[in-house]
Formats: C-alpha cells, structure tokens, sequence
C-alpha cells in the first residue's frame, strides 16, 4: 500500500497527451481522499431514514373507493362533492 500521507518529490512534470496539461508526479497524492474508511455502524446510522414509506391513502366520501387525499376520485371523477372529470366506462 503507498503512503497517501506524504506527497512524494516532485519529479520531472509529466503531461498528459489528451488534454495537454502538466501536473507532476506528487499532485496526484494531493487529490481529495477521505481520511478514515466509514465505519458499517456509521454508514448503517446515514441510512436509518432511508426507506419507502406506505402512500398515505383515505376513501372517497361518494363511492367509497380508495383514493389519494386532495386529489379528484379516479374511480367516479368526484373532488368535494362535484364531478371534476369524466371517468369513461370501460
Ligand atoms: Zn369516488
């Protein structure tokens, strides 16, 4: 495993052919790396809110059918009492 610690020498600068940028040999060692592996108990705890919850459903006061709340009755058009849209009867 190399040392990530201590950026090595500088030696002579490399470049590189498809971008045509100089960098030298110690500057990739200097590239962001995390510090410490994260732990499985810490990784673990990150996604203890990450989940699918269950939609939130309640029941159309005209026909009964399940339905999302503050959104028109799929089932028979309705939304408050009045006809929103036209269900077509297949
Ligand atoms: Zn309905």
């Amino acid at each position: 495993m190399t040392d990530h610690t201590k950026p090595s020498p500088p030696s002579e600068a490399k470049v590189c052919k498809i971008e045509n940028v100089k960098f030298t040999e110690g500057a990739l060692n200097e590239m962001a790396n995390p510090k410490h592996k994260t732990s499985k108990s810490r990784r673990d705890k990150r996604r203890t809110h990450k989940f699918l919850k269950a939609p939130n459903l309640s029941l159309c006061p005209q026909c009964q059918e399940v339905k999302k709340p503050h959104h028109a009755c799929l089932s028979c058009g309705t939304y408050n009492g009045r006809e929103v849209i036209t269900v077509q009867q297949i």
